[in-house]
């Protein structure tokens, strides 16, 4: 059966209204009626024809409805709000390619999700695979995190291959998670987001355009990963080092690299900025991925050689470190084996 011979389903506005539906503030809901800005996102997203598609929070159906008009292969959507159920099984009754779950994207795992023969190696082009998702941004910026650890062990979504990602977020972040050496947005998430991926932001969509609307405007942004990291060490390493050098991302990166150390150690700060010949007076956002590589990688020997300096956390309680410590020794260790 042809899901485009099918007569018109219904529109978003008249979904919301049949099923008296008012946007929740606590799931953070503001939908996208525009059905041209909907297209928009998913044209931004390119790979969709003939793709297993996973739709992250369809809600009223907006894009779900797109995605499927696009010609998607399989799709996929797991909702969290059990009064879309009824209007998005409706729409699974014209199309049959589509499976509904309800539940919660942040305890969903997407590892046996997709049928076995779409695996592709790692080291080839993206299989045929795309997460697409207007999320509230409460959960997008979090999620994007755990998956980004999903990426850097290959796990999850990612045991099928470099499967793409195009996903909202406020402006802001969208612009920090592509902004550039140097630039007033660069930060930990920029260096997070383009160690492990390519990433683009497509286009932004002003917030007036979603119903409610929030106060502020919101960037949709691709992802592609990397074949290879652009360093290669365990994500908790990495996010930690980025996480302490650009905590004074303005000041002088020595700072910033100090804090990975209690302060009777702080000579190590040295030893890594000399190691990795860097100026200990430019600023951390100036600091090249190819600095903070070699940042890392002083970092990590001066870890395997000194016990206890990887727990150190210098906003950490003592039971936290210790608990830190277990957990990131473990994962140096493993490098080794
Ligand atoms: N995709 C629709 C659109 O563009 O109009 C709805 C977007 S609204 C910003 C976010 C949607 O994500 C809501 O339907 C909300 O119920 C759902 N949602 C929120 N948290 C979720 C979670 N943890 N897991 C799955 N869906 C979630």
């Amino acid at each position: 059966m042809s899901a485009k011979k099918l007569p018109p389903i219904l529109t978003v506005k008249e979904i919301l209204r049949l099923y008296k539906i008012q946007a929740r503030k606590n799931l953070s809901q503001n939908f996208l009626l525009d059905m041209n800005m909907v297209r928009k996102i998913v044209r931004s997203a390119s790979f969709i024809k003939d793709h297993h598609v996973v739709e992250v929070g369809p809600g009223p159906g907006g894009i779900t409805q797109a995605l499927l008009q696009a010609n998607c292969k399989h799709l996929t959507v797991i909702e969290k709000d059990s009064r879309f159920m009824p209007a998005l099984k409706m729409l699974g009754t014209v199309y049959e390619n589509m499976d509904i779950i309800h539940g919660d994207i942040l305890k969903f795992d997407m590892e046996r999700l997709f049928p076995e023969e779409l695996k592709t190696p790692w080291a080839s082009k993206p299989p045929p695979i795309h997460i697409i998702g207007n999320l509230p941004f409460n959960v997008s910026t979090p999620l994007i995190i755990r998956w980004l650890r999903d990426i850097s062990y290959q796990r999850g979504a990612w045991s099928y291959g470099r499967t793409r990602l195009t996903l909202t977020f406020q402006k802001e972040v969208a612009e920090r998670m592509v902004a550039p050496i140097a630039s007033d947005e660069r930060c930990r998430l920029s260096m997070m987001c383009q160690h492990l991926c390519n990433v683009k932001l497509n286009f932004i969509i002003p917030g007036k355009v979603f119903v409610p609307a929030p106060e502020v405007d919101v960037g949709v942004v691709s992802f592609v990963p990397l074949i290879e990291p652009k360093i290669k060490l365990p994500f908790e390493l990495v996010e930690k080092v980025m996480r302490h050098v650009f905590h004074h991302r303005n000041k002088k990166c020595r700072y910033g690299i100090r804090t990975l150390f209690p302060k009777e150690h702080w000579y190590f700060a040295e030893e890594i900025l000399e190691k990795s010949a860097i100026n200990p007076i430019v600023p951390s956002y100036k600091l090249s991925m190819e600095e903070l590589d070699k940042i890392c990688h002083a970092y990590n020997d001066i870890c395997k050689t000194v016990p206890g300096i990887i727990s150190y956390d210098y906003r950490a309680t003592p039971v936290e470190r210790i608990v830190k410590e277990q957990e990131i020794t473990s994962l140096i260790l493993a490098q080794d084996h």
